[in-house]
This record gives C-alpha cells, sequence and structure tokens, in this order.
C-alpha cells in the first residue's frame, strides 16, 4: 500500500482533529501518502480529496471539532453512491482508507470494504457506545465537561435548596449520564438501559429530604425523557418543584483531554499500521486497557453492554 486517505464522518468529537493528526503523521512516518477527505462521505462522493502533509497537521491536537469536518451523506448509503465514492478514491490513486466516526460511519466503512476498498475505522463519538471498545474518542472529555457543569449546578442547588435535572445526551446508550451521574454524586440517574419507576425516584427525592437534605441532582439520559418533562412529571405526581437544565451542545466541543488526545494518538497509529498491512473491515479499539484491532462485524454483532455494577454502585451510593 503506497497512499491511503482519512476521513472523520457522522457527528463531531473532541478528539478528532488528534485522531487525524496520528493517521497523517504515522502514515508518513510508515512512508506512506496520506490524503485527507473532507466531509466525511458525502466530500468523498464529491471528490473533495487533498494531499497532506506534516506540517498540514499541525496546532490542531489541542483543538475541537474536526479540521476536516463531518457531514451525514443520505447518498452514501445507497450503492449507486458508494460507487462514486470508490471512483473518486481510485482516481485519486488511494488504496486504503481510515474512517474517523461513530457506529454508523463504521457501517458505512463495512459497505465500502466490501466493495474492495479496505476500511479501517477508528472510534469517535461521546456516546462512547461502540461494541467492541470500552473507550471511543471524545466521551472523556464530555465526561469532564458535563462534571464541571453539574458541579456549578449544585453550587446553585445548595444555596437555594433546589433539586435539578439535568439531561445530558445520550439517546440509546447511557454511559454519559452514568459516568456523570456516579462522578458528580447525583441522587437518581435515568438511562436508556435500565427501567425505572416514577413512584422510586419521588420516594428517593422524599426520603432525603424527610432526614434533611434540601438539593438533588437528577441525571436523565435524552434518550429517556427530556429534563423539563421530568420536571413535569414530578409536579403532577408528587407536587415536586424542580429546575431542568439542558446541557445540549456544549457536550461535544471544547479541547479534548488529556485523556482523548493520547487514545486518539494510538487509535489513529494503530489504523495505519493495519492498513499497511493491507487489512480492511477492521476496527480499532481499546480492552483491559490494551489498544486492539477487530473486526468490524463484532460492532455489530455484539450488544453495547452497559456497566451495571457501576449502575447499581450509583443507586448504593445515593442513598
Ligand atoms: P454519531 O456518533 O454522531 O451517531 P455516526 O458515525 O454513527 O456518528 P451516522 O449519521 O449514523 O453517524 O453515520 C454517518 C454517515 O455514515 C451517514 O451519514 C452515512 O453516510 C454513513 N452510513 C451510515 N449508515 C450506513 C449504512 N448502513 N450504509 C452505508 N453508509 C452508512
Amino acid at each position: 500500500m503506497k497512499k491511503i486517505a482519512v476521513l472523520t464522518s457522522g457527528g463531531d468529537a473532541p478528539g478528532m482533529n488528534a485522531a487525524v493528526r496520528a493517521v497523517v503523521r504515522k502514515a508518513i512516518y510508515e512512508g506512506l501518502e496520506i490524503a485527507g477527505v473532507f466531509n466525511g462521505y458525502q466530500g468523498l462522493i464529491e471528490g473533495k480529496i487533498e494531499l497532506l502533509e506534516l506540517g498540514s497537521v499541525g496546532d490542531i491536537i489541542q483543538r475541537g471539532g474536526t479540521m476536516l469536518r463531518s457531514a451525514r451523506s443520505a447518498e452514501f448509503r445507497t450503492l449507486e453512491g458508494r460507487k462514486k465514492a470508490l471512483s473518486q478514491l481510485q482516481k485519486n490513486g488511494i488504496e486504503g482508507l481510515v474512517v474517523i466516526g461513530g457506529d454508523g460511519s463504521f457501517k458505512g466503512a463495512q459497505e465500502l470494504t466490501a466493495l474492495g476498498l479496505p476500511c479501517v475505522c477508528v472510534p469517535a463519538t461521546i456516546d462512547n457506545d461502540i461494541n467492541g471498545t470500552e473507550f471511543t474518542i471524545g466521551f472523556d472529555t464530555a465526561l469532564n465537561t458535563v462534571i464541571d457543569a453539574i458541579d456549578k449546578i449544585r453550587d446553585t442547588a445548595t444555596s437555594h435548596e433546589r433539586t435539578f435535572i439535568i439531561e445530558v445526551m445520550g439517546r440509546n446508550a447511557g454511559d454519559l449520564a452514568l459516568w456523570t451521574g456516579l462522578a458528580g454524586g447525583a441522587e437518581t440517574i435515568l438511562i436508556p438501559e435500565q427501567k425505572y419507576e416514577i413512584p422510586d425516584i419521588i420516594e428517593r427525592l422524599k426520603s432525603g429530604s424527610g432526614r434533611g437534605k434540601k438539593h438533588s441532582i437528577i441525571i436523565v439520559a435524552e434518550g429517556v425523557m427530556s429534563a423539563p418533562e421530568l420536571a413535569e412529571i414530578l409536579k403532577r405526581e408528587a407536587n415536586i418543584e424542580t429546575h431542568s437544565s439542558v446541557l445540549g451542545h456544549i457536550q461535544r466541543g471544547g479541547s479534548p483531554s488529556a485523556r482523548d488526545r493520547v487514545i486518539a494518538s494510538q487509535y489513529g497509529a494503530k489504523a495505519v499500521e493495519v492498513l499497511k498491512e493491507g487489512r480492511g473491515g477492521i476496527a480499532i479499539g481499546m480492552q483491559k486497557h490494551v489498544v486492539v484491532d477487530y473486526n468490524l462485524t463484532d460492532v455489530f454483532e455484539q450488544s453495547n453492554s452497559l456497566d451495571v455494577a457501576m449502575y447499581k454502585l450509583s443507586k448504593e451510593l445515593s442513598i
């Protein structure tokens, strides 16, 4: 393999730039030519491809977002769209592709590999919801952003003796809510993977206030319901007054944490090594603290299991 390319796809995540930098620098170190594809799969279809140099990725390791920009592409979901993408790659002499993104982007990479162009995927999403890896790039930064927000909200909750409901991102995955709930000392955590009972939430709030507790923090993942919806229910069912805070897109932005920069560097470099060996249809990830590569098919076959012990612990510590 003499020339490869890299793109970022799907929702952006802090640390994507650090991963792009690692792919570019490692490829050049290994004597490969490396091209950047701008605007994800849509940019690939449109031929937005440029050769990158060592200096092209200077001064980006600390930046959030992605210098290659990202996009969602309906056209790439069609075979015709993917064939256009393939011919752009062939036209540019590109023999392998690193895809940095979430599981949707991984599906696209699997399809492209099936057409004969080896793809290796690097997991980057704040949701931490990719099967086969313990950590995705961006999760640690988002975690710290949410913790910072919880701590600030807690100051008001304590001063004014209020209960706050904080809505965090996570449509299908509760990792961000669970980890931030545990790290932020939340009294209740609602996540899509675990059943909840409104009477149980009410009971916990009442027993807390019964023993003199004047404030509480409830974390709700967006996939369960919105913070204002839950506030409405608690008011209607038990006349409990709460304040809602929806954190929104601040969770996706910002300078990546040290940990995200490190894993992005490790994952990016590993992806190049795998491509150089001529292997495609592979995902990079972390298993038991070791950077590994595994078959993309595993991403779609296993189900991303939530850490149930951690959920149980969060309940035990917030009695
Ligand atoms: P996020 O963490 O934001 O969900 P993601 O990578 O999962 O990131 P998606 O929007 O699901 O984001 O996917 C990104 C792009 O990957 C899509 O816009 C589409 O072009 C491509 N893609 C997704 N699923 C498929 C598929 N089944 N076949 C081909 N391409 C796909």
